[in-house]
């Protein structure tokens, strides 16, 4: 078994994304620094934001009636009350939200931006092609109020050419944390034969201890800020049924987890069937993707090791709606059967909450899913039971600490990097709200305002 490794990579090594973040963002400056240059050039013009109601800290209840201070890309102050906007400066923004929900803006931790499930062949067979796709989608995903997606899996890399494009300025998209190709053994999760006119979707391939640890340490080399092992079958494949053993090896998980514990890599871990999520969850891995099948041990393990859940109801939801067009034979469960996966897996959030299971939130979506999909996925935690203010943390707050980023992203505070969205009414007694975003800021820049009708 490995240590328990305590990976942040926000402080070892930032993502690409962060370091480009970090380095075109301007800070607000202490006085010993401002003292040395003038003021009016130290300091940004502040964009003042009246929230009528602030969630500040997502999990805790709302705060009414403040006004946010934004400078050079931070939140710098939450005052009480609605404050002139010229009592920060005479250069400053006003943004009126007073009769809005501001919060902080959504993070998803499971996406594939730039594989395209029912493209047609002019979009999957080539990857240039595939990119701009994805830099399409990522638009649509920050104007429906998604700020941040963690990336697990795409085909050659291409995911980093948008995460870095994205961090630059050149397209407007969230901020972008990449696993790049996913660690699979040879035919695999993921490792699909292509059509005739599709790209090979080829995972970096781990068929014993060596070749496990090359296929790791090649992505850190391509850019890689996370590494997905895919340790069950999918909810598909009887290799992701609940009593399946894990697809990879035990020496071949162990060997893959131990490269990227050493290269302070996190593993998002693949993994349906009860055996595969302990097997993940023994070995370090920070989240469990799916996890379906989770049982107590599982739930043991997730608290002693401080990992999350990140259920991806939404893709279930999906296949339960489309059972005909996902069922097959031989490896790949028939009807009945997928159904039965499929229930379970819409439920799972609920199941996963009432264990006491840390949740954060991904949906499994892509360019073939509609933008307000992270949305839907918070709505069917509170379908599963998960109380509305416990979903709307899992889709801030708790996927900023998953991804090591929890002094900085998924809450409303001085101090932090301002992404803030705003709806009308109140998600926390209606999270179909959260389908229809008025306002998104990103990194201090008012990315959509949606006007009032007269
Ligand atoms: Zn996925």
């Amino acid at each position: 078994m490995i240590p328990l490794p305590s990976i942040r990579p926000s402080a070892l090594r930032l993502g690409t994304a962060v370091l480009a973040l970090c380095a075109t963002t301007t800070f607000a400056q202490s006085p010993a620094s401002s003292s040395t240059r003038d003021a009016a050039n130290a300091t940004p013009p502040a964009i003042v934001i009246h929230a009528g109601t602030l969630l500040a800290n997502p999990g805790e209840s709302p705060l009414k009636t403040r006004t946010v201070v934004v400078r050079g890309g931070r939140i710098v102050s939450i005052d009480e009350g609605f404050r002139p906007a010229a009592s920060y400066g005479t250069d400053a923004k006003f943004v009126d939200l007073s009769d809005r929900f501001v919060m902080p803006g959504l993070i998803d931790l499971h996406m594939h931006l730039s594989i395209s499930m029912h493209a047609g062949p002019e979009v999957s067979g080539s990857e240039a092609r595939l990119a701009l796709n994805g830099a399409a989608y990522a638009r649509r995903l920050l104007d429906a109020g998604v700020t941040t997606v963690r990336d697990v899996g795409d085909n050659g890399g291409t995911v980093y050419a948008l995460r870095d494009a994205i961090a630059a300025g050149d397209v407007p998209g969230p901020r972008i944390f990449a696993a790049g190709r996913v660690i699979s053994r040879t035919g695999g999760h993921g490792a699909k034969r292509p059509g005739p006119t599709e790209l090979h979707f080829e995972p970096a391939g781990c068929d014993g201890v060596e070749s496990c640890r090359r296929a790791v340490r090649e992505n850190i080399e391509a850019g890689a800020d996370w590494i997905k092992l895919t340790v069950s079958g999918s909810g598909r494949e009887a290799g992701g049924r609940a009593d399946a053993q894990p697809i990879m090896l035990a020496d071949e998980i162990a060997a893959a987890s131990e490269a990227a514990r050493r290269a302070y890599r996190p593993i998002a871990a693949h993994a349906h069937s009860t055996a595969a999520i302990n097997a993940a969850l023994a070995n370090g891995a920070t989240t469990v993707e799916h996890g379906t099948y989770f049982d107590a041990e599982s739930a043991r393990l997730f608290k002693q090791r401080g990992a999350w859940l990140v259920p991806t109801a939404s893709v279930a939801a999906f296949v339960r709606s489309q059972l005909s067009m996902f069922a097959g034979n031989g490896d790949v469960k028939g009807t009945d059967e997928l159904k039965q996966w499929a229930d379970a897996a819409v439920a799972n959030p609920g199941r996963a909450w009432s264990a006491g299971i840390p949740l954060a939130l991904g949906t499994d979506g892509g360019p073939s899913f509609d933008a307000d999909t992270t949305a839907k996925e918070v709505g069917l935690y509170v379908a599963a039971g998960v109380p509305a203010s416990a979903a709307l943390a899992a889709a801030t707050r708790n996927g900023a600490e998953a991804l090591g980023m929890g002094d900085r992203l998924g809450r409303v505070q001085a101090g932090y990097i301002a992404d803030l969205i705003a709806v009308d009414g109140d998600p926390l007694a209606d999270v179909e709200r959260l389908r229809t975003v008025l306002f998104v800021m990103k990194d201090g820049v008012v990315h959509r305002e949606v006007e009032r009708s007269p």
